[in-house]
């Protein structure tokens, strides 16, 4: 097939196959020019396809040479239609790790379910014996619960409704939006979704199973930003959650018997989650001009290698005084987050390409699909029904 991008908003409804492995495999050669790290050795990355969680996955085998099990949540393709690229992305992280001899498996389903539970504790039973990593890097849209109802997150504000420019990613033009505050329902259902009951659900399930090692680490990633994304985020519904998401951090450390549980605070990247928030991916593609004239600019790879090598697997792990992990310490430098304001009051439709990285910005979201990746010849036609080496 010859696979042309179809955008629909901040979703593209088709993936390119090549341009998804020459994604991934760019990746592994940043991670294989970096030092090796002295970390993971059998590691679990639940949300493993896209953005933080293949980044992490990616960091952990070519890095620090650990064998790996993902949990995806993807389509495979058809010789008529494209697979998600999520799925493209795990197919090409699974072939360069299995030809370098590096264990590599993939489940794919619902993380929340509990029959993925039971098939992923199965696996490392069989394979692995135990881990001594866990990464929970899940983005999702809802969560079926286990008595088969299903709740929604929503992002919305929590309190007021808030007015603010944002960015139509249709035709790239800059305009106000109203957030309308979330109901106390909504607010609950997005703390079920992408709160923390389902992380520590997983390292009770795995310490109850024996799969876990001793001194077991496990990370999950949130986000602060700014005062000008905080109504939207920090004090919105996915903060709400994410106030929980720490919490849970806190309480598998206190009550699950050696491991330690820690947040990351990751900088704000273009990801297919993060593309779906009002407001946000304005600020992010601001963020993306101040940070490249800086020269400190880094994409999801860039921040979990840096994180594994760094804040993680350094003397110790390396966090704030609240016990938090700061990927975002460069986003937040006060002359960064000076200049991206000065350029957030004066942005418009007029000036949008002067005052941020739209071109940037669009090309990181057309990657994602695996479009727009030099090298890649678009016009050839290929082979849409790529499988995953270890799922059958
Ligand atoms: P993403 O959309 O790139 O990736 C999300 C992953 O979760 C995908 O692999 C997807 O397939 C998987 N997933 C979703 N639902 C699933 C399910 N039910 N079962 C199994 N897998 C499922 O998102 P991302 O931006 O990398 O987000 C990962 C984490 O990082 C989130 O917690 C997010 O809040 C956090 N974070 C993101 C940013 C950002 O700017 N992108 C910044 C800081 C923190």
């Amino acid at each position: 097939m010859i696979v042309k991008p179809k955008i629909r908003g901040f979703i593209c409804t088709t993936s390119h196959p090549a341009g998804c492995e020459a994604n991934v495999k760019a990746q592994i050669d940043y991670v294989k020019a970096q030092p090796k790290i002295n970390g993971t050795k059998k590691a679990l990355i639940i949300g493993s396809s896209m953005g933080y969680g293949l980044a992490s996955r990616i960091s952990a085998a070519f890095s620090c040479g650990a064998a790996t099990i993902g949990v995806i949540f993807d389509k495979q393709g058809s010789d008529a239609k494209t697979g998600s690229s999520g799925w493209y992305n795990t197919a090409a992280f699974e072939k360069y790790a299995h030809a370098e001899g590096l264990y590599a498996k993939t489940v794919n389903g619902d993380a929340f379910s509990q029959g993925v539970k039971d098939e992923v504790i199965e696996l490392i039973k069989n394979d692995l014996g135990k881990i001594d990593l866990l990464i929970y890097s899940l983005a999702a849209p809802r969560r079926t619960l286990s008595d088969g109802t299903t709740v929604s997150s929503v992002l919305k504000t929590t309190g007021g409704s808030y007015t603010n420019k944002t960015i139509d990613l249709k035709n790239m033009t800059v305009s106000d939006v109203t957030i309308d505050p979330a109901t106390e329902e909504e607010i609950a259902s997005t703390v079920k979704v992408m709160g923390g009951e389902d992380w520590i659900d997983w390292v009770k399930q795995l310490k109850s199973a024996g799969v876990l090692a001793d001194n077991a680490l496990t990370l999950a990633y949130s986000y602060i930003g700014p005062e000008i994304t905080h109504p939207m985020y920090y004090d919105g519904s996915i903060g709400r959650a994410k106030a929980h998401l720490a919490m849970t951090a806190k309480q598998i450390t206190a009550d699950v018997e050696g491991v330690n549980a820690y947040i990351s605070v990751n900088k704000a990247l273009v990801t297919q989650a993060s593309s779906a928030i009002p407001i946000v991916p304005l600020y992010t593609s601001i963020l993306y001009k101040v940070m490249k004239e800086a020269g400190t600019h880094e994409g999801c790879i860039e921040q979990m290698q840096r994180l594994l090598s760094q804040k993680v697997y350094g003397e110790r792990v390396e966090t704030d005084g609240e016990g938090l992990i700061r990927m975002d310490d460069w986003e937040m430098r006060p002359e960064i987050q000076a200049k991206v304001l000065e350029l957030w009051e004066k942005i418009s439709t007029e000036n949008i390409d002067e005052c941020a990285d739209i071109s940037g910005y669009q090309r990181e979201f057309n990657q994602i699909f695996g479009f727009d990746i030099d090298g890649v010849d678009y016009e050839a036609d290929v082979n849409t029904s790529v499988g995953i080496d270890s799922i059958k």
